[in-house]
């Protein structure tokens, strides 16, 4: 009779999680009718609720009844997972975002290794995820009683933050989002991977030359060792990762970094920022290409189409040239003072501020034409065909920079005039997809 029981029993709540996998609403609305207890069961083995089930198989429907029954977001499994991490590891971004949206806590870990939301989304590589945890971040209390810069930074037991982790299993993207963020490029872990690695070290290890280049761009050091006393290069070599250790020999050419001047204008428009980064990424692949030449490794060519490219040039072409390189032409302006020059003298301008010597606090980069201090980079705008005599005087306007700027000779621009040597790019670069806001405004 008690077998009876028990059989009937487990064969309802066997159809009933059945049907949450298989997103069987109807299925699931009737087994419920009979019992609604089954709504606060879980498995027998894994201890998965029908809202852990739901988030992994990104049953959005099904989550949604399930939340609006008041079942509480944050039930935990066997390894105190929630049902919010499990949907950071299958990449449900739907759900994960619904699991937001009713308050779920991205601030829990779990009982494995002691793992966030955050670091479930950076292993799998699930992007969508990471930034939409990293958005709730910004708004909800974790924010103020951790601040938002600790949790991007939140070790797990093995001392892993997410940037680690994305850097170890290659998800590049999670990597570039996470520094972006203010995840710390040069951390050390504890016991996870080999002991003191740095995010550097996991992606030589991975072998991943997009995250190595991501993580190199953004300052992390070549040098730095671990706990065995090795630096990156080493690891990359022994894993027989032979054009990561390319990058990472230090005796190698060094690789441009996103500037950090450039984290202090306070408003870098988001337009402006991806010229800049793409103008950076080109000028790495340059200096890419010249090291691997010789070994048998070679940098896969963008993916964009040469024709794209041709296009962007010919629409562009109304913008004026810019007078630093007479290379490229102007795509970012200046605030306030209205300059305008391209995204790699930009970049150079900003890479060439060395800290203070006495005080080690990075000087803010000032505008190489008028010297006055920059407190917005934004999209260059084309000149107007009908702007009251402004267009006219614009030749009379360019060669009055140039004078200025090679008269005045300033420490900063003999640092650019040296930049720009190491810093032909192809024509073209780093001006992708903005030609709506060069040429928009009629
Ligand atoms: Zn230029
Ligand atoms: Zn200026």
């Amino acid at each position: 009779m008690g077998q009876s029981l028990a059989c009937s029993r487990s064969s309802d709540e066997h159809e009933f999680f059945s049907a949450v996998q298989s997103g069987d609403l109807e299925s699931i609305e009737c087994v419920l009718c009979a019992d609604p207890s089954l709504l606060r069961r879980a498995t027998i083995y894994d201890r998965l609720s029908a809202a852990h089930i739901a988030a992994a198989n990104g049953r959005l429907e099904v989550l949604s009844m399930v939340l609006d029954r008041s079942v509480p977001p944050d039930v935990v499994n066997r390894h105190k997972q929630t049902p919010l991490m499990l949907s950071a590891m299958h990449g449900k971004i739907e759900c994960a975002k619904k699991l937001l949206e009713a308050g779920a806590n991205i601030l829990m870990f779990d009982s494995l290794n002691g793992r966030t939301c955050l670091h479930h989304a950076a292993y799998y590589g699930h992007s969508d995820c990471l930034q939409a945890v990293l958005s709730a971040a910004r708004s909800t209390p974790v924010a103020d009683s951790w601040g938002f810069a600790r949790f991007v930074n939140v070790r797990d037991d093995n001392g892993a933050t997410p940037l680690h982790l994305a850097a170890r299993q290659g998800r590049s993207d999670c990597v570039h989002i996470l520094l972006d963020n203010g995840a710390i490029v040069s951390s050390s872990t504890g016991a996870y991977g080999f002991p003191g690695s740095t995010p550097l070290h996991l992606a030589a290890r991975g072998g991943s030359l997009d995250c190595v280049r991501a993580l190199l761009a953004w300052g992390a050091d070549r040098l730095q060792r671990d706990a065995a006393g090795r630096i990156p290069y080493a690891v990359a070599l022994k894993r027989r990762h032979g054009a990561c250790a390319a990058l990472l020999n230090p005796s190698s050419a060094e690789p441009m970094v996103w500037p950090s001047p450039l984290k202090f204008i306070s408003e870098l428009n988001p337009d402006a920022k991806a010229l800049l980064e793409a103008a950076l990424m080109e000028a790495n692949r340059e200096r890419e290409k010249k090291i691997l030449k010789g070994t048998r490794y070679s940098v896969p060519s963008p993916s964009r189409s040469d024709d794209g490219v041709d296009d962007d040039i010919s629409e562009a072409s109304d913008a004026e040239l810019c007078s630093i390189c007479f290379d490229q032409h102007c795509t970012i302006e200046v605030q306030d003072c209205g300059h305008q020059m391209c995204a790699a003298c930009t970049l150079a301008l900003c890479c060439h501020n060395k800290p203070n010597p006495t005080t080690l606090c990075l000087p803010s980069p000032a505008c190489p034409f008028c010297r006055r201090s920059i407190s917005r980079l934004v999209v260059a705008k084309a000149e107007k065909p009908r702007d009251d005599g402004e267009r006219a005087n614009s030749p009379k306007r360019r060669s009055r920079r140039s004078r200025n700027v090679s008269c005045e000779g300033s420490s900063s621009f003999k640092g650019l005039s040296s930049a720009m040597g190491s810093f032909k790019m192809g024509r073209g670069s780093g001006r992708i997809s903005d030609n709506s806001a060069i040429l928009d405004k009629p």
